[in-house]
């Protein structure tokens, strides 16, 4: 297989099949028209039985597609951990699985990242969760913020684009509870944004409890 230009990378927990095959397709459409090389690297963060049967059949099906299964749930950046890992493309984008992190925005990424810019993220500039999922979110992140010296900008979540270089960097730390924007951010490199809106669950519930 010739080596990936794009690689992406997405944490799945308990996502439903039909997110999972909808995901595929419109990377398959989105990426598909900026290069033939791709990479779909899908890592099971310890899922029910179904959601990792729906990972296998896509990678079964798509020959692009990479199936990664964790024994038990680590939580969402140890899966982007070993999802980084395991891709071998020249720019490597992270995003969530269920289709909040709209896969049409990666050709801005990956326009900025080609302008010279080896981290890119996107900004969201609208969150419609509801009002105690902010709140909590805005509250973990102060905190955070405090304990760990301002390694979290707010209007991030983990929908990125990183060139090997950083995929590299990333890899070399040896922190094993690593949480992907702080570390990408301590790296040290400049870090760019594109704007995007930030898109609804596509279906099930977001994971995270209080
Ligand atoms: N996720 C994961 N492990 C977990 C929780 C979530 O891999 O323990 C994945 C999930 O499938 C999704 C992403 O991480 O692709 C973000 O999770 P979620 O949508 O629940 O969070 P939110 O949208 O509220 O940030
Ligand atoms: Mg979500």
């Amino acid at each position: 297989m010739t080596k990936p230009h794009i690689s992406i990378v997405a944490p799945v927990y308990n996502e439903e099949a039909a997110t999972l095959t909808a995901l595929v397709e419109r990377l398959k459409a989105v990426v598909g028209a900026i290069t033939p090389h791709m990479q779909i690297v899908l890592v099971d963060d310890g899922s029910r039985l179904p959601t990792w049967n729906a990972i296998a059949e896509l990678a079964r099906t798509h020959p692009d597609v990479v199936a990664l299964r964790f024994a038990r749930n680590f939580g969402q950046h140890a899966a982007i951990s070993a999802g980084i890992d395991h891709a071998t493309g020249d720019y490597v984008v992270v995003m969530d699985s269920d289709l909040q992190d709209r896969p049409e925005v990666i050709p801005q990424l990956y326009e900025k990242a080609r302008a010279g810019n080896d981290i890119v993220f996107v900004k969201r500039l609208q969150r419609p969760d509801a009002l105690s999922t902010r709140v909590s979110s805005y509250l973990f992140f102060k905190v955070l913020n405090i304990l760990a010296e301002d390694v979290h900008d707010g209007t991030h979540g983990n929908f990125s684009i990183i060139s090997r270089v950083v995929a590299d960097a990333f890899r070399s730390v040896p922190d094993r509870d690593r949480f992907y924007a702080g570390t990408v951010r301590w790296l040290g490199f400049p870090v760019a944004e594109v704007e995007a809106e930030h898109g609804e669950r596509f279906g099930g519930r977001p994971a995270y409890g209080l």
